[in-house]
């Protein structure tokens, strides 16, 4: 037995916690060493007092600023009221949030559960369900079409999709009835698509690959196909979509309307854990009582919050500053004078900055704004990611950008 000595957790500094976290946690993340104890809008405060600048907003969770007051009354407003009932009864936050949402979205129906991957599952299933019951694929050979570099969550089936060998090792047997294509080309999902085939599932900008841009068009020729060949586009917006991009959802960029949307991050506000998959009545409709659900999926805390995140985003302001600040940190990022950087990409308030090979790996670039006073992360080794918070002004955006030229030239 680990004999535990009495520790007054509130005299921990950051390497304490640091320590601690490494020790009693499992160690499935690699954090950068800042222990965060407060924040709000795009500020954040570690345990020994020091302020930094967010630049990745919790992978997009936290689009609308850290403890947004209209977001956290709303959440306090509900806490004093009731926060779950389960399924079994109804409560009057889960219509109100469906009907909203699915006006956002223009679409029709609306199932509510918890985290992205629960999303993307929901998602799977009801496409399938769909197959069988409405396109009539034969029984238990219906095929979904992924991209190779995809990020769709972490479960077992949405793992045996993945391309990244480090997300699948030692974690089979693997759930077959996927094909991975490349992304990005139009005749790869012309040639995988057979009888079976019933959905293409696709993020419209690839996020955790590293920011990955399809080309001009792509998502407009993915459209067509989908409606020729009788098969559902299943956009993934949960980190591309609601404001991110500069828009509501990053399809209406290109524009293009999918057959389903899955959000979650965002639509949580920071607040909560709240996923959904929006789609049609002919579409969704394949669900009957049992046959899928959640005990926390549509809870009211989570349905308070979420009708707040879609009532912030029907005002427009969060993607209209996504759009312009976007257009000017690319514009100041593109002007850096370094010998570092192979390519800037990205939509809106998101960017990837790809580090030369011989830059060696963005995580050290992130240490080092780190040390500035700048927080954001690395993916796929060669990548800084940045996603600030959509508040984000153009005198913060300013005071990151001198940091980032500091560190980058
Ligand atoms: C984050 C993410 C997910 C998974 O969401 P979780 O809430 O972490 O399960 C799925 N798809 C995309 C595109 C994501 O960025």
């Amino acid at each position: 037995m680990n004999v535990r000595t009495q520790v007054d957790y509130c005299k921990l500094n950051g390497n304490d916690h640091v320590e601690l976290v490494e020790r009693v946690a499992a160690h499935n993340y690699h954090p950068l060493p800042v222990v965060v104890k407060k924040a709000e809008g795009v500020w954040v405060e570690d345990v020994d007092g020091k302020k930094y600048l967010d630049m990745l907003a919790a992978y997009s969770a936290v689009n609308f600023g850290h403890c947004h007051k209209e977001l956290i009354d709303a959440a306090k407003a509900q806490l004093d009221k009731v926060t779950l009932t389960s399924r079994a009864f109804h409560n009057d936050q889960l219509g109100p949030l469906c009907d909203e949402l699915a006006e956002l979205c223009e679409m029709e129906m609306v199932l509510p559960m918890n985290t992205g991957a629960e999303g993307v599952e929901t998602a799977i299933k009801t496409a399938r369900k769909w197959g069988y019951e409405k396109k009539g694929v034969a029984k238990d050979k219906a095929k979904i079409i992924c991209c190779a570099e995809n990020f769709h969550g972490r479960t077992t089936t949405i793992i045996s999709f993945s391309t990244d060998p480090t997300c699948r090792e030692n974690f089979g047997p693997f759930t077959p009835g996927f094909e991975v294509i490349p992304y990005g080309e139009i005749d790869a999902l012309k040639g995988a698509i057979d009888e079976n085939t019933v959905a293409f599932l696709v993020e419209p900008i690839q996020g955790e690959a590293g920011i990955i841009v399809p080309p001009a068009g792509y998502l407009q020729q993915v459209r067509e196909i989908c409606t020729e060949r009788n098969i559902l586009f299943i956009a993934d917006e949960i980190q591309a979509g609601l404001g991110r991009c500069g828009a509501t959802f990053c399809c209406e960029t290109e524009p293009v309307k999918p057959d389903m949307y899955i959000l979650g991050k965002a639509l949580g506000g920071g607040v909560v854990p709240i996923s959904a998959v929006v789609s049609s009545k002919n579409i969704l409709g394949v669900f009957t009582p049992g046959v899928h659900g959640s005990t926390f999926g549509g809870n009211p805390l989570s349905c308070a919050v979420a009708r707040k995140a879609v009532e912030i985003l029907k005002r427009g302001t969060y993607q209209e500053n996504a759009k312009n600040m976007g257009a000017y940190l690319f514009e100041k990022l593109r002007s850096i004078n370094t010998d570092k950087i192979a390519e800037i990409r990205g939509r809106g308030l998101w960017v990837g900055v790809q580090f030369k090979e011989e830059a060696g790996k963005a995580r050290k670039y992130c240490e080092a704004l780190m040390q500035e006073g700048m927080l954001c992360k690395d993916t796929h080794e060669q990548v800084m990611r940045l996603a600030p918070p959509l508040c984000i002004t153009k005198d913060e955006l300013d005071w990151a950008l001198e940091r980032m030229t500091k560190v980058l030239s």
